[in-house]
């Protein structure tokens, strides 16, 4: 900004400058432009003094030789021979002596007048009225009077003529000889006007580099080949008109710039003209010339000037662009270097991005990507080498529950801890990688045989059952491993996976904290379930699902007072599929929600129809995975229950002890909201899990279901017997009603109803049934109860 304003700056001074040097100039260009003014005139009046002093002179030579003549005319000699003649005296006698002695006068005159050694006379002549010449100086020569001479002027009165004779100029004064009052004749002189010329006008003329010229009015004279301007109007007399006198004065300038001043010069014809070239009268700085350079100077200054602003301004936008460049360079610079650490920040995020890509960001370990490919590469080394190799589905049971209730940062340290010991339990040149949350792989190369691999398995299951200290607190864990061996179990990476992942499945089916390895039945139960959930997709479009109601009875009064609603499947390409089978599966393939929701619409409208009879309540399973979007789950409750007309208190929900156990976040959210909704909740299969006694006391159940299990054993199996007890004496603590599965003989019933259980249900009081046929059941029921 600041070199910018200074550069303004100097064009402004620059400018003011400029404006007033021209300024100045012109100052002079006009004092100059006065002064030469002031300077022609003192050069004209000096011209003028000048040209006057040369008239004088010259009219005072004239005047010299007019009374040389008239001295000459009235001398003694001229008397005497006058006289001598008048007396009649003869040339022979006397006459001739007076006329020689008047000769001898006019030699003496001619020859004597001289300047510079020449005589001023060519020529005197002593010419008589007849027009004879008396005497002569230059006798012999032939007398040529000029044109415009009169001999009577002549007689009469002295005259000055400027005669012209070949080349010389010659002026001609003549004199009356005057004797006793008589007319004797007139005295001729030729004066050499040449030398006059010379000596009086040319020789005295270096005056400002002019010349002066000799001229009458008719014209010049002096110099030959003279040329001058017109004077205007002179009139053939040679007076000068408007002239005020003799000597007065007249200039003229003429084409050429040069200056005429002409003076008269007194008693002749004759005028004196000089002629001054400009440059000599006013000299160099007074000369036109001098003015035009200085305003040609002027013009240049202003001009510089100009150039000059110009150029500072052309400068300035240069320099303004060149520091815009400058400015543009250092943020390019900056961009550049901006762009660089950026370049240099995205090639280390890349690289990260490379390593993730790769490996695990949470274990290290290689991820899925760097496994399969070194999978393919092991596949082909141990190919090429007729070996095998073994992949081993490794995963943690119930991990999920670990992260559900120590947080994720403690299931984070547990994954780390686990996936480093079962790094240990591999060789170097094996891979453990981490597929995903608390799934691993283990890529063994050079395995012998199978006990090999038996004991690596082993030895991860010991691995991960030593405690683990998460935040000072001892857990415990297991693991599943589902084992597939490059080439029997798979050609390539997929398939060997998939194997190893439905060995895994199978594991996890046998109870967990096992091991399998992949067999052709397990492949083929695979792919019966990957059927199983081809079909299951399209079932409920195709209404291929039913529900069937199985009677609950009330051991006291044998009456139908409930009926839990099964779910049956019929597919046109596996015929029935058992709810045990086709359940999971659809929970796995994601599809128990649309399911679900159906179930629970035709649930209520069975429980609906149902009730028109007598009331009944009627209960429908669910799946965990329901629980999974709360929400959902309750609105869809909600809506069957409106759209169904059943109160609520005659729906049960009926839950599992898995769903306890899988500690879903909004469980507990769930169970709270449905009892206050009024919706009854049954816990379902009780005593095959974990039943943690705990769990009945924190959620708000209303029924408790004996599994059937304990219920088949009941009268002959002690044990069940104690335990059928415990869980009947603990409900009704708890104040549960408590509903007895698997019911299927008189006996079962008999003992459930002496330990005081309420309600039962199995094959003894009815299998599940179409709702129709339920409802025959509950209308012959109620004719029988309306029976007296
Ligand atoms: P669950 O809820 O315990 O249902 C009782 C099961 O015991 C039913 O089997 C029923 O047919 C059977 N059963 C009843 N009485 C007897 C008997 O006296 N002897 C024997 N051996 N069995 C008896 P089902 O219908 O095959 O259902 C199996 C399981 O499938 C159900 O067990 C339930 O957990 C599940 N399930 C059934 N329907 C649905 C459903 O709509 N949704 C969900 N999520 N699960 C369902
Ligand atoms: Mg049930
Ligand atoms: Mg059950």
């Amino acid at each position: 900004m600041a070199p910018a304003k200074s550069r303004r700056k100097n064009a402004l001074l620059l400018l003011t400058a400029g404006v007033l040097l021209s300024g100045y100039v012109l100052l002079l260009l006009g004092v100059t432009h006065i002064s030469q003014i002031k300077l022609i005139d003192a050069a004209h009046e000096q011209l003028r003094l000048d040209l006057e002093k040369r008239a004088a002179a010259l009219s005072y030579f004239y005047g010299v030789r007019r009374d040389d003549l008239e001295g000459l005319a009235s001398s003694r000699s001229f008397g005497v021979f006058f006289s001598n003649r008048a007396l009649g005296m003869s040339m022979e006698y006397g006459l001739s002596a007076s006329l020689l002695d008047m000769h001898r006068q006019f030699t003496l005159l001619a020859g004597g007048k001289r300047m510079g050694n020449i005589p001023i006379y060519d020529r005197l002549v002593l010419l008589e009225p007849d027009g004879k010449p008396l005497i002569d100086t230059a006798a012999g020569q032939e007398l040529r009077l000029p044109k415009p001479f009169a001999p009577d002027e002549a007689l009469r009165q002295p005259q000055l003529l400027v005669v012209a004779e070949g080349e010389r100029l010659q002026v001609l004064l003549t004199t009356p000889v005057v004797y006793k009052d008589k007319t004797m004749g007139s005295l001729l002189a030729w004066v050499n006007q040449e030398l006059v010329y010379q000596q009086l006008v040319e020789k005295a003329s270096d005056n400002g580099g002019g010349r002066v010229i000799v001229a009458t009015a008719a014209g010049p004279l002096q110099p030959r080949g003279s040329r001058l301007p017109d004077f205007g109007g002179a009139g053939a007399d040679g007076a000068v008109p408007g002239s005020a006198g003799p000597n007065s004065l007249q200039t003229r300038q003429d084409g050429s710039g040069d200056y005429y001043v002409r003076v008269e010069v007194a008693d002749t014809p004759l005028l004196l003209v000089g002629v001054y070239p400009r440059q000599g009268l006013t000299g160099y700085f007074t000369s036109y010339w001098f003015s035009l350079s200085l305003g040609v100077l002027a013009v240049l200054v202003l001009a510089g000037a100009g150039v000059a602003v110009r150029t500072q301004t052309h400068n300035l936008v240069l320099q303004t662009r060149v520091d815009e460049s400058l400015r543009q360079e250092r943020q390019l610079n900056k961009q550049n270097a901006q762009l660089a650490a950026e370049i240099h920040k995205r090639q280390q995020y890349e690289k990260e991005l490379v390593r993730q890509a790769s490996f695990d960001q949470l274990t290290g370990l290689p991820n899925r990507v760097l496994a399969l490919d070194r999978l393919s590469r092991a596949m082909i080394r141990s190919a090429r080498m007729e070996r095998h190799v073994v992949v081993m589905f490794v995963d943690l049971d119930h991990f999920k529950k670990v992260n559900d209730t120590l947080g994720h940062a403690a299931g984070d340290k547990l994954l780390v801890e686990a996936s480093q010991r079962f790094s240990r339990t591999v060789r170097g040149s094996d891979t453990v990688a981490r597929l995903s949350g608390d799934e691993f792989l283990a890529i063994l190369e050079e395995v012998g045989d199978p006990e090999d691999i038996e004991r690596i398995c082993d030895k991860m299951q010991q691995e991960v059952a030593r405690p683990f200290l998460v935040d000072g607190q001892e857990f415990f864990l297991s693991v599943s491993i589902g084992i597939a061996v490059y080439p029997e179990d798979g050609e390539d990476p997929q398939a060997l996976l998939k194997n190893a992942d439905i060995a895994l499945y199978q594991a996890k089916e046998s109870g967990r904290q096992a091991y399998r390895f992949f067999t052709p039945v397990m492949n083929q139960r695979a792919n019966e379930r990957q059927q199983l959930e081809v079909e299951l997709r399209h079932a409920i479009e195709l209404k291929e699902f039913s529900l069937r109601f199985q009677p609950v009875i009330d051991l006291q009064s044998e009456q139908i007072v409930g009926a839990e609603a099964l779910l049956r499947w019929t597919s046109p390409s596996l015929g029935e599929v058992a709810p045990l089978k086709f359940i999971p599966v659809a929970e796995d393939a994601g599809l128990i929600g649309k399911i679900g929701d159906w179930v629970l619409a035709e649930a209520a409208a069975g429980g609906a129809a149902l009730n028109a009879i007598q009331p009944i309540w009627v209960s429908a399973n669910v799946s965990t995975r329901q629980f999974r979007t709360p929400e959902h789950f309750l609105r869809v409750v909600d809506k069957v229950l409106a759209s169904s007309g059943l109160a609520p208190e005659q729906f049960t929900i009926e839950v599992t002890e898995s769903l306890l156990l899988d500690d879903v976040p909004g469980t507990k959210r769930i169970l709270d909201e449905l009892d206050a909704m009024g919706v009854r909740i049954a816990i379902d299969d009780f005593g095959t899990g974990y039943s943690a006694l705990a769990y009945l006391n924190r959620f708000k159940f209303d029924v408790l279901k004996i599994d059937r299990t304990f219920v088949r054993d009941i009268l002959h199996d002690p044990e069940d017997a104690t335990l059928a007890r415990a869980i009947l004496a603990m409900a009704h603590a708890l104040r549960l009603k408590v509903v007895a599965e698997g019911v299927e003989d008189e006996g079962q019933a008999q003992f459930l109803k002496d330990a005081g259980c309420g309600f039962a249900q199995g094959y003894y009081y009815g299998k599940p049934i179409p709702l129709d046929e339920l409802v025959g059941r509950m209308q012959a029921q109620q004719a029988a109860s309306l029976q007296p």
